[in-house]
């Protein structure tokens, strides 16, 4: 079965934008791309006529917890669901996350190992969903952030047991907490939290099973440890100093900025019902969020997009409100969309197969109505999409009902 999607303008996640291009896709790769006088379509072809639309690459989300679903108190929902009610929740915010453009998420934090097998009836074709490329729980300590989403741990020896039993599970990357955090109350976001050997221990035993670690840190401490311990990533990365800014920079580590995050839960009212401790950690730094993600950008540090979805009123399938935050702040609409494809799938690893359009790679693409480089915005607004393909076949959009 082959479909030829022509006559379409390609943005192909590197820096190209090229008019009246045609793909061919063949089973659930993308077997040719070029300019449609020069595609040869074969017979028997399904032939869509992509005139007037634009084709981008499926959308990657690095950041993402698909358990949570952004309660004013999300520590409190989980607990008072069962394992078994999430898992079902979780599976509603994949299909959401999948309608929204996006084919591919990073999972970094759930409630138990439940996220493994979302994934597997994802990719056995029992559920609409995207990629999953999970962490399962985090690694956290006694005590710390995200331990409602966590492993408590103490010294290097135990992370390095926890972080095997994650790999066995079927984690695609560890997360590790780093510093405090805006949700686990008694927590403080320019708190270390977890030591460098603790991290640098995490890193190792990850390596050896050639995965990477994404840390959570919004404190420069935080960061620092977590870069000189080896972190693929810094998630949130809210409170930048030069330091560690130019730590990344000759490292290479990525930052995953998740701007939605802060701002849905500071622009709660007190009434809102987020705890009051989150509202006041959130507010306080959405302004030094903005300036270290404006920093980052003019520096040239590795940026993938991230939106931390789950989070208080930060819903699943609302996903492409991070391209925005981030062109608010003065990313070029090229470039935000480069951070949610191909920067993204060079974070996760999964570069090969993803995250650009050319030929030999996984057909993942979104077909859109109207022209994102102009008004990135427009990828939000759910009557854009004309077709969401993930490897080959449309599954959402309305090309998905033809
Ligand atoms: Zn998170």
């Amino acid at each position: 079965m082959t479909i030829a999607i022509r006559h379409i303008r390609l943005i192909n996640g590197t820096r190209a934008v090229r008019d009246d291009m045609t793909i061919l896709v063949r089973g659930t790769k993308i077997v040719a791309v070029g300019p449609s006088k020069e595609i040869r379509i074969p017979t028997g072809a399904t032939r869509l006529n992509g005139r007037g639309l634009s084709v981008i690459p499926g959308l990657i989300d690095c950041h993402v917890h698909l358990c949570l679903g952004g309660e004013a108190d999300v520590v409190s929902a989980l607990e008072s669901e069962l394992p078994s009610y999430t898992l079902l929740k979780s599976a509603r915010h994949a299909q959401a996350t999948i309608e929204a453009g996006f084919t591919t998420v990073r999972d970094v934090g759930s409630r138990d190992h439940s996220i493994f097998t979302l994934k597997q009836a994802i990719e056995s074709g029992l559920m609409p969903g995207p990629r999953i490329v999970g962490a399962g729980l985090a690694i956290c300590m006694i005590g710390g952030h995200a331990r409602f989403i966590g492993r408590e741990v103490e010294g290097a020896d135990q992370v390095r047991k926890v972080v095997a039993d994650q790999i066995a599970a079927g984690a695609g990357v560890i997360k590790v907490i780093a510093s405090g955090g805006v949700l686990t109350p008694g927590t403080s976001p320019d708190d270390v939290q977890m030591t460098a050997e603790e991290i640098a221990a995490a890193v190792d035993t990850a390596r050896e099973a050639g995965k990477p670690v994404a840390a959570h840190a919004h404190g420069a401490s935080g960061m620092k440890h977590a870069i000189q311990a080896g972190a693929r990533s810094i998630e949130h990365a809210t409170l930048l100093d030069e330091e560690s800014g130019a730590l990344m920079k000759r490292y290479g580590v990525y930052m995953v900025p998740t701007l939605s995050a802060l701002a849905t839960t500071a622009a709660c009212r007190p009434s809102c019902g987020i705890p009051e401790s989150a509202l006041a950690k959130a507010k306080a730094m959405t302004k030094r969020h903005k300036a270290s993600f404006k920093q980052a950008y003019d520096n040239g540090i590795f940026i993938a997009m991230g939106t931390d979805a789950g989070t208080p009123f930060n819903y699943h399938g609302e996903n492409a409100q991070e391209l925005e935050r981030m062109v608010a702040l003065g990313m070029s609409p090229m470039d935000a969309i480069i951070a949610s494809t191909a920067t993204a799938a060079k974070l996760i690893g999964i570069h090969e197969s993803v995250g650009i359009l050319a030929k030999g790679m996984e057909a993942d693409l979104v077909i859109v109505n109207r022209n994102p480089l102009r008004r990135i915005e427009v990828l939000q607004d759910r009557d854009t999409i004309v077709g969401v393909m993930k490897a080959g076949k449309f599954v959402a959009g309305p090309l998905a009902k033809a």
